[in-house]
C-alpha cells in the first residue's frame, strides 16, 4: 500500500474510532450516573414513602371497618387518592430507568389501589360503597397489597448493593477501556506526526530532486555554465528580442587548440581542471549581460546582445583569445593553450539559432584552418573589416607611443569684422605605411576601443600647448580654442580634475578654452557627464554643440545644459545656396539659438554665396574652406600673426 493510501486509512480509523469511543463514553457515564448510590437512595426512599403509605392506607381501613365512623370514609378515600397520586409520580420520575424494581412495585400496587378506589366510591358485586362486606374485601385487596409490596421493598434493599457492586464493576472496565483508548490514540497521534514528517521531507527530497534535474538538465557539472540546450533557448530568445531591437547579436563559438593532446599525455583530471580555468577566463572576458555556455568537451559559446556594431565582437573575441592564451597553472604544471574562435552575426547571416551555431562552428574551422589562436568571421568581409579594425587599433597605440598623431588647426571667424575669435584643434595621424590618415577613418575605432580616452587627453595636452605660445593678449578679447570630445571620454572618467591638471600643466586660461561634444552626448543625459560639464562651466570652460542638426531635432535639452556655442553641420551649410529648405533650416536654427542666448558657427563656409547668405541671416560666426583649411601648427602661428 502507499503511503498516502495508509495516511488515509489511518486517518478514518482515527475518525470512527473517535465517533465510537464519545457514544461509549456518553452511554456509560449515562449508565453511571443512574446508578450513584445518591439517585439509588432517592429511588428507595421514595419506595419506602409509597410503601409506607399504603401500610398507613391497610390500618385505615381496618380501623373503618372494625370501628365505623372513628375514622371517616372520606378519609379513607382521600388516602386512596394519595396513594394514587404517589404511583403516578413515581412512574413520572422513574419512567426510564428502574434499577431497583420501581415497575415491581408498581405493577403491585397499581391494580390493587385501582380496585380499592373502585370498589369505595362504587361498591363490588352487589354491596354498596360503604357496606360491610365491601370494607372486607377493600380490606383483603389493600393487606395482600402491602404484603407483597413489603416484601418488594425488602429485596430493595439487597438491590441497592448489586447494582453498586456492578457499577463499580462496570467503572473499573470503563477507566481500563478509557486508558486503552487514549493509549491508542496517543499512539495513532504519534504515528501521524512521523507519517507526516516523513512525508514532508520525502517532499523536499523530492523538491530537491527535481531541482537537481533541472540543473543537470540546464547546466555543465564541471564548469556550472549553461549546457547547449540552455544556451540554444537563449540564443533563440536574444533573436526574438532583436527582431524588435535596433542592436545585433553575435554568437563566438570557441574551441581550444589541441586540447586532446593535453588530455591524452596529461590525462583527463589536467583535462577538467583546464577546462575550469578556460570557461572561468572567459566569464571573466565579456560582460555581465552577455552569456558564456559549454558546449560540450572544450567547446564553448558566448552570446552577445545589443550590439551596435558587429567589430565589437572581434574586440571581445581578441581580449577572449589573449586571456585564453596565457599560461594555466594545473595542479603545479604550468600549461599553455590557445583558442580559435569562430564568429556570427545575426540577423546578417542567419536568423534561426541553429543556422547560426552551424555558422560559427564553420567560421570556427576556417579559423582553426589559419592556424588557431585567432577568430574568423563567417563572412569574410566582416573579418577583412574586423582584422583592418584591430590592425588600426595595433597601430593607433603604436601611434601615440611613436608620435604618430599631430594637430592641424583651422580658424573660425567673427562674421562683422571677420577676426579669429577661434581655432578649432583637429588630429592627424602620418601612419608610417599607410600615410595621412584623417580623423573620420580612426577615431570610430578608438571610440569602439576605448584607447579614445587616451587619445583625447593627448589631443587636450598637446593643443593646450601648442594655444599658449599665441598672442593671446592680442587677439580678439574672446578668442577660445576649440578641442573635439568625444562621448567615450566621458565614460572613461574624463572630468574636472584630468581637465584641471592639463590647464595647470600647459599654464593654459580656462576662459579661453571652448569643449565641442556633441548632441548625443546631452540626449544620453548621463548623471556624471551633467556634473562634469557643469563643473567645467564653472571652471570658465565654454561647450559646444558640435555638428548640430545631424543627430537629434529635440531642442528642449540645450537649455538643460551649460551650453554657449551652437555648430551648424557643414552638410547643412553645403546646400544653402540652392536649397531653400536647408536655407530656412539654418534660419531657424539661428534664431531658436539666440532664442537661447547661444552663438552660431556655422561650418564648412566654402563660397563667398554662402558668406552673405549667412550674414543674412544673422549668424555670427563661420569656420571652412574658404576661410582657411586646418593647417599645421607653425602656419596657423603665421596666419595669427598676420591678422593682429
Ligand atoms: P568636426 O569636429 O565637425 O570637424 C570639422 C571637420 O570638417 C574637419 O574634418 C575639417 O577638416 C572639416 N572641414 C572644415 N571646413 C570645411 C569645409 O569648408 N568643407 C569641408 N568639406 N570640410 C571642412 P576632419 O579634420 O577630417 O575631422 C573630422 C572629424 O573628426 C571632426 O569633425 C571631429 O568630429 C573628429 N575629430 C577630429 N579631431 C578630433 C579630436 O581631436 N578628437 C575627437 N574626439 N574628434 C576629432
Ligand atoms: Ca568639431
Ligand atoms: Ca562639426
Amino acid at each position: 500500500m502507499t503511503r498516502p493510501a495508509i495516511a488515509i486509512m489511518l486517518v478514518a480509523i482515527l475518525f470512527f474510532g473517535t465517533l465510537i469511543g464519545i457514544f461509549y463514553v456518553q452511554k456509560t457515564l449515562a449508565e453511571i450516573e443512574e446508578a450513584l448510590p445518591i439517585t439509588l437512595s432517592k429511588q428507595e426512599r421514595d419506595i419506602r414513602v409509597l410503601v409506607n403509605d399504603m401500610g398507613r392506607l391497610v390500618q385505615s381501613i381496618a380501623f373503618t371497618r372494625s370501628n365505623q365512623g372513628l375514622i371517616g370514609f372520606e378519609s379513607v378515600i382521600r388516602q386512596t387518592q394519595e396513594v394514587e397520586q404517589g404511583l403516578k409520580r413515581i412512574r413520572e420520575i422513574y419512567h426510564f430507568s428502574d434499577l431497583l424494581g420501581i415497575s415491581a412495585i408498581h405493577a403491585k400496587l397499581n391494580p390493587a389501589i385501582f380496585d380499592i378506589k373502585t370498589w369505595l366510591m362504587a361498591g363490588v358485586y352487589n354491596f354498596q360503597p360503604n357496606s360491610p362486606q365491601t370494607l372486607e374485601l377493600v380490606n383483603t385487596r389493600a393487606q395482600q397489597a402491602y404484603e407483597e409490596a413489603e416484601i418488594l421493598l425488602l429485596q430493595v434493599g439487597e438491590t441497592t448493593i448489586d447494582v453498586l457492586t456492578e457499577q463499580a464493576q462496570r467503572i473499573k472496565e470503563f477507566r481500563t477501556i478509557m486508558i486503552l483508548t487514549l493509549v491508542v490514540l496517543a499512539m495513532m497521534t504519534i504515528g501521524m506526526l512521523v507519517l507526516g514528517i516523513r512525508l514532508q521531507r520525502m517532499v523536499q527530497a523530492l523538491k530537491e530532486s527535481e531541482e537537481h534535474i533541472r540543473y543537470r538538465a540546464n547546466y555543465d557539472s564541471l564548469t556550472g555554465l549553461p549546457n547547449r540546450p540552455n544556451f540554444v533557448e537563449h540564443l533563440s530568445e536574444a533573436i526574438f528580442r532583436g527582431q524588435r531591437n535596433p542592436g545585433l547579436t553575435a554568437l563566438l563559438y570557441i574551441d581550444l587548440d589541441r586540447f586532446k593532446t593535453i588530455n591524452d599525455t596529461l590525462g583527463h583530471d589536467y583535462g577538467d581542471e583546464l577546462i575550469k580555468q578556460v570557461a572561468s577566463r572567459i566569464h571573466q572576458t565579456i560582460r555581465e549581460t552577455d552569456l558564456v555556455a559549454r558546449l560540450g568537451g572544450d567547446e564553448f559559446t558566448v552570446l552577445l546582445t545589443n550590439m551596435n556594431d558587429a567589430i565589437r565582437a572581434s574586440i571581445i573575441a581578441k581580449a577572449i583569445l589573449g586571456r585564453l592564451s596565457e599560461p594555466y597553472s594545473v595542479y603545479g604544471h604550468e600549461i599553455y593553450s590557445s583558442a580559435s574562435i569562430g564568429i556570427t552575426v545575426c540577423p546578417n547571416d542567419g536568423e534561426d539559432a541553429n543556422t547560426l551555431l552551424k555558422n560559427a562552428d564553420m567560421a570556427m574551422y576556417a579559423a582553426k584552418d589559419q592556424g588557431r589562436n585567432t577568430f574568423r568571421f563567417f563572412t569574410s568581409q566582416m573579418t577583412d573589416r574586423a582584422q583592418r579594425f584591430l590592425e588600426l587599433d595595433k597601430d593607433m597605440r603604436r601611434a601615440l607611443r611613436e608620435e604618430e598623431f599631430y594637430l592641424c588647426f583651422q580658424p573660425i571667424l567673427d562674421l562683422q569684422n571677420q577676426s579669429i575669435i577661434g581655432i578649432e584643434a583637429l588630429l592627424r595621424w602620418q601612419h608610417p605605411v599607410k600615410g595621412l590618415i584623417g580623423p573620420d577613418e580612426f577615431i570610430p575605432v578608438a571610440e569602439e576601443t576605448g584607447l579614445i580616452v587616451d587619445i583625447g587627453l593627448w589631443v587636450l595636452r598637446r593643443s593646450c600647448a601648442e594655444a599658449i605660445s599665441w598672442p593671446l593678449q592680442d587677439m580678439h578679447p574672446e578668442f577660445y580654442l576649440s578641442v573635439n570630445i568625444s562621448m567615450r571620454q566621458f565614460k572613461g572618467g574624463f572630468g574636472k580634475a584630468v581637465l584641471s591638471e592639463i590647464l595647470a600643466e600647459t599654464d593654459y586660461p580656462a576662459k579661453h578654452l571652448v569643449l565641442e561634444i556633441t548632441e548625443s552626448l546631452l540626449i544620453d543625459d548621463d548623471a556624471r557627464t551633467r556634473e562634469a560639464l557643469d563643473d567645467f562651466r564653472q571652471m570658465g570652460v565654454g561647450l559646444a554643440v558640435d555638428d548640430f542638426g545631424t543627430g537629434y531635432s529635440a531642442l528642449s535639452y540645450l537649455r538643460k545644459f551649460p551650453v554657449n556655442i551652437l555648430k551648424i553641420d557643414r552638410s547643412f551649410i553645403h546646400d544653402i545656396a540652392e536649397n531653400m529648405g536647408d536655407r530656412r533650416l539654418v534660419e531657424a536654427i539661428i534664431a531658436m539659438a539666440h532664442g537661447l542666448d547661444l552663438v552660431v558657427v556655422a561650418e564648412g563656409v566654402e563660397t563667398s554665396e554662402q558668406e552673405s547668405l549667412l550674414r543674412d541671416l544673422r549668424c555670427d560666426m563661420v569656420q571652412g574652406y574658404f576661410y582657411s583649411k586646418p593647417i599645421e601648427a607653425n602656419e596657423i602661428k603665421q596666419l595669427i600673426k598676420r591678422s593682429i
